[in-house]
């Protein structure tokens, strides 16, 4: 996007006011973008990207979907909040629907967030509810970073600074058997929960084995634990199912879930499984003003009808397989992880960086979540012609830059 330029770009004014006026929490982003269509972003200079990262896997339909937008235009204008003094249709209509999606038996209850984090802070608060103080989570695994939601994540980095955690919190290596056998018994009448990603997403795609969830499932099971599926990147079709652990076969006592639920309003949930886990947190001992907002359970509906109509959930697998064939013919490619339109391209060397930077100035938006990992949650709607002219752009890019070993200088 060398376009030749006569005054300084709008999108360069516009970052220096950014870095004057907002917390550096992000550091520097890396355009001004200023509005999107399908799978396609523009940036302030009029440049378009095709956006591969979905936002970090939440623009569902990509962006502007005229379903989408009619939803929240009309519930705009006929009703944008009313508190939970009140109910309204499309909050009751969508905590139904999403019990039926996920296969949720009698007696189970949806509670709604604006984020996944707090999806997440009402699991932590349903498991200390149960009595019990022990929590497993799994290094590499990733909640949120309010203080319960980081007091589940891993990451030393992010966490550290913020002591003292909310305490009971135990991490174990992820997909290690013999480890969470031993972490279950010694906890005993104390475990209150796990709490896992089927598929970590900020780990850099890493899915759970399949015998590890069920490992996971029989433990609690027995133990009287819950077991707690942090499904907010996983979950509403990102894998080409509803909800990832339906590909494991492992039903949950509590799923939360983020991202991809509004299409890209903030709205969040949590399902909790069944009579037990349904009514662990009764009246007065959990709420948020803003959860369940007739506009984020209209655009959220809007994403979920629109996922049953356009048959997203099997573009998701068939543009997934597409793109994980192409990807692993290359050289330079070490694996492809992931499942559905959750994908990692597992590198050579530590390019995963310069390979994004260079790749945004070709017109191409994906996301390094760790040095040799480039990561892929674009919008679900994404069509075999648009990963086609990603997959020619990335195949050209490795021939003239073949990743060695020494990380390619
Ligand atoms: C993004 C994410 C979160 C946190 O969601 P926020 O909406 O950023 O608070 C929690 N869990 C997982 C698995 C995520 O990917």
């Amino acid at each position: 996007m060398s376009d030749a330029q006569t005054t300084a770009p709008a999108g360069t004014a516009g970052l220096e006011r950014y870095e004057h006026a907002l917390m550096g929490t992000y550091g520097m982003p890396m355009r001004m973008l200023e509005r999107g269509e399908g799978s396609y972003v523009w940036d302030a200079d009029g440049n378009r990207y095709l956006d591969l990262l979905g936002g970090i896997a939440v623009n569902a339909l990509g962006h502007g979907h005229p379903a989408w937008v009619k939803a929240l235009t009309e519930q705009a204008a006929t009703l944008a909040h009313v508190s939970n003094f009140f109910a309204t249709a499309p909050q009751v209509a969508l905590a139904e629907r999403l019990l039926q999606l996920a296969d949720a038996p009698e007696g189970s209850r949806v509670f709604f967030s604006n984020s996944g984090a707090e999806a997440n802070e009402a699991a932590f608060k349903m498991a200390r509810k149960t009595g019990r103080g022990t929590i497993i989570a799994f290094e590499g695994g990733f909640h949120g970073r309010t203080m319960g939601a980081l007091a589940m994540t891993h990451k030393p980095a992010i966490r550290e600074q913020f002591a003292p955690m909310p305490g009971g919190v135990v991490f174990l290596p992820a997909n290690d058997q013999e480890a969470l056998k031993a972490a279950v018994a010694q906890a005993g009448d104390d475990l209150a929960a796990i709490i896992a990603e089927p598929i970590q997403g900020e780990a850099g795609v890493q899915p759970l084995t399949h015998e590890f969830l069920t490992l996971a499932r029989e433990l609690t099971t027995s133990a009287g634990a819950l077991l707690i599926l942090d499904e907010v990147q996983t979950g509403v079709a990102r894998t080409g199912a509803w909800f990832a652990h339906q590909l494991y076969g492992v039903k949950p006592d509590v799923m939360t879930l983020a991202k991809g639920l509004g299409g890209g309003f903030p709205i969040g949930a949590v399902v909790a499984y069944g009579e037990r886990a349904g009514h662990l947190l009764g009246k007065g001992e959990h709420g948020t003003t803003f959860g369940g907002n007739p506009m984020g359970a209209a655009t959220a509906l809007a994403t979920l009808d629109a996922i049953e109509d356009e048959q997203l959930l099997a573009n998701a697998k068939n543009v997934g397989a597409h793109l994980t064939e192409r990807l692993e013919q290359l050289d330079g490619v070490v694996e492809v992880r992931g499942e559905g339109l959750m994908l990692a391209i597992g590198l050579a060397s530590p390019q995963a960086p310069a390979i994004a930077a260079s790749a945004i100035d070709a017109g191409f938006i994906v996301n390094p979540p760790s040095p040799d990992t480039i990561r892929l949650v674009p919008a679900l709607t994404l069509s075999v012609p648009e990963a086609d002219s990603f997959l020619d752009w990335f195949a050209g890019h490795l021939a003239a830059n073949p990743l060695t070993q020494d990380g390619g200088r």
